[in-house]
């Protein structure tokens, strides 16, 4: 069967559209490079430029409705503009993002007509705050307290492993608001503007994934005063709110395009003198990413499509993670040790190579790591468990 699309009349000229505007709006010098860590603020600024444009015409979160910032646009319109995307290969920070889905599915028409449309139309940065010192994969023991004080809660605690290099504008967290409660039930989803007194941003310098401005941070709360209209999903509701997050973030919402570090590859074993062996590893490569691809693409579709998921997202989320790490380790079998130096001298295709090896192994961890992929799938199937889990809901 062959899953290449083929546009419709309909939606070659919209190709064209998109095409076209994003030669228009995304600057020539503009491109993600092995050093994305160093890029300097005057480009940061012109990222978020492109997503506020994008933003305009409904094209960062096409199929949301466009009362909220969305295109009111149809999937087939959304695998274009991800694909057009993919082709210009340039970063926007930390917008749109896992968390719309959740204010969709939980929050009251009051926030959606307040919350949504800053995120959907770029004009805020976000970033996601779950993991705690103490607790990591256990986000339901959250220890980060906001307590309810008048018209206001009163967050102290802590997180980390979060963020990027650029503070954003807000945060969405998962809080504990009743100390005393029962798990799962004691828990709230609120966001916390970035400007409120009592929050400090701490940077942490460990291995980088590799992403446009990927640095990873602490982040600590004494007394923060967040207005309670903030809280999405009702006081100790929390939990089934980030489980619509994290759908999205464990690989519920699919992805749509090639692995541009790998064309690099591929261009590598094309242009380079190979030892002729070396060929069934390629093809191995070929399939482990275009497995990738294939899941991706099915729950791209399914999610826009609103159709039912089981453990979709997270068999997607490891089939692309452990096959990363087995591309990783063939690829250095095929180019040999170059593959793992940043020495402009003898790095193959600019550094590439080096960026696909570290960013196998840091992009275990995020969102969970490959053993709660696991986990998830058995719960799902009804594995150990007297009664299956439900995917988290996406509307
Ligand atoms: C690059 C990067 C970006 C990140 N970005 C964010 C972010 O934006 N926001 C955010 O909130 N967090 C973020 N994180 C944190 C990430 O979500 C955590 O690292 C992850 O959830 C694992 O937590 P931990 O590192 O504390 O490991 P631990 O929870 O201490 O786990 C240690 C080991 O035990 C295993 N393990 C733990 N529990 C189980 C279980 N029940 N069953 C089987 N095995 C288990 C794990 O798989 C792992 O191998 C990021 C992390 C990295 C590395």
């Amino acid at each position: 069967m062959d899953f290449t699309s083929v546009d419709s009349p309909e939606m070659a000229a919209f190709r064209k559209e998109v095409r076209e505007y994003l030669d228009k709006i995304v600057p020539k010098d503009l491109v993600d490079s092995p050093d994305w860590r160093d890029y300097p603020e005057s480009d940061h600024q012109k990222r978020r430029d492109i997503a506020k444009n994008l933003g305009s015409k409904g094209w960062l979160a096409p199929t949301f409705p466009k009362p909220y910032g969305g295109g009111g646009l149809s999937i087939d319109h959304a695998i274009v503009i991800d694909e057009e995307l993919e082709r210009v290969n340039v970063s926007m920070g930390d917008v749109g993002g896992i968390y719309s889905p959740a204010i969709m599915v939980w929050g009251t028409d009051e926030q959606k007509n307040r919350m949504l449309p800053p995120i959907l139309t770029g004009q805020v940065q976000t970033w996601i705050l779950l993991t705690e010192p103490h607790g990591g994969t256990d986000l339901a023991s959250a220890k980060t307290t906001a307590i309810r004080d008048g018209d206001e809660y009163v967050i102290n605690g802590s997180k980390t492993f979060v963020g990027s290099d650029r503070k954003p504008d807000q945060f969405w967290t998962l809080v504990l608001s009743d100390p005393k409660g029962p798990r799962h039930q004691n828990l709230s989803w609120i966001m916390i503007p970035t400007d409120l007194a009592g929050i400090t941003i701490q940077p942490l310098n460990i291995l980088s994934t590799g992403g446009v401005g990927d640095h990873n941070n602490s982040v600590f709360f004494e007394d923060v005063r967040v207005p309670a209209q903030n809280l999405v999903g009702g006081e100790n509701k929390g939990w089934q709110v980030s489980s619509t997050a994290m759908e999205i973030e464990h690989g519920g919402g699919g992805d749509v395009g090639p692995n541009r570090i790998l064309e690099h590859f591929f261009n590598f074993c094309k242009t380079n003198e190979i030892d002729p062996d070396s060929r069934d590893l390629i093809a191995d490569v070929y399939l482990n990413e275009d497995s990738r691809r294939l899941f991706g693409l099915r729950n791209f579709w399914k999610r826009h499509a609103k159709q039912p998921m089981s453990y979709d997202g997270s068999q997607f989320r490891y089939v692309r993670r452990m096959g990363g790490l087995r591309n990783a380790r063939l690829m250095q079998q095929i180019i040999g040790y170059m593959a793992l130096t940043r020495d402009k001298e003898w790095a193959p295709e600019d550094r590439w190579m080096e960026l696909f090896m570290r960013n196998s192994i840091t992009a275990v961890h995020p969102g969970g790591t490959q053993n709660i992929d696991k986990v998830i799938i058995a719960r799902r199937m009804g594995i150990g468990r007297s009664v299956k889990e439900e995917a988290g809901k996406l509307e």
